[in-house]
């Protein structure tokens, strides 16, 4: 994978900079003329990965959220969303359609979100000391 552009962010984990992690991460997408579908899947699929940081990983403080994206030959596009809070125990478990310990609120439809919008989801986590989830979406152009 050769990496022709990349970009970092870092945040607050407040809910207002949900939207402005989506937004600046399809403004540095926008140099691969993304389709407005592709444009919607990676949005939707960073909001979700976003969201989980605030609202799980640092369930009752803020902590800073990462951001890495990178474009590759090919037109792959490659996010990374990652936080330093507190972990997933099972990640496999956690990856499973409904599966939420967020209670009532929660659809636990995060992950499946993340897996039907892009191409590929990785996750790595350690508890105690954070997540990170990879995207990758490759922008076909028939797409
Ligand atoms: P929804 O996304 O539908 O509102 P959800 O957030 O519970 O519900 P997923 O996004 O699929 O569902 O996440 C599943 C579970 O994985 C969460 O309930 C939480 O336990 C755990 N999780 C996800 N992301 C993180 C994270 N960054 N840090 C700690 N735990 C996480
Ligand atoms: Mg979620």
């Amino acid at each position: 994978m050769k990496v022709l552009n990349e970009m970092k962010l870092s945040f607050m984990s407040r809910s207002v900079n949900e939207g402005f992690a989506r937004g600046a991460v399809s403004a540095f997408l926008m140099q691969l003329d993304p389709t407005v579908a592709q444009l919607a899947d990676v949005k939707t699929a960073v909001s979700e990965a976003v969201t989980n940081c605030i609202v799980h990983a640092y369930p009752n403080s803020a902590g800073i959220i990462y951001i890495t994206a990178k474009i590759a030959e090919g037109r792959e596009f490659i996010v990374s969303v990652r936080d330093k809070g507190c972990g997933i125990p099972d990640i496999k478990q956690a990856m499973e359609p409904l599966f939420t310990t967020g209670g009532e609120e929660r659809a636990g439809l995060g992950f499946a979100v993340m897996q039907s919008f892009t191409d590929k989801v990785r996750v790595t986590s350690k508890p105690g000391k954070g997540t990170t989830v990879t995207m990758i979406k490759r922008l076909r152009e028939d797409d």
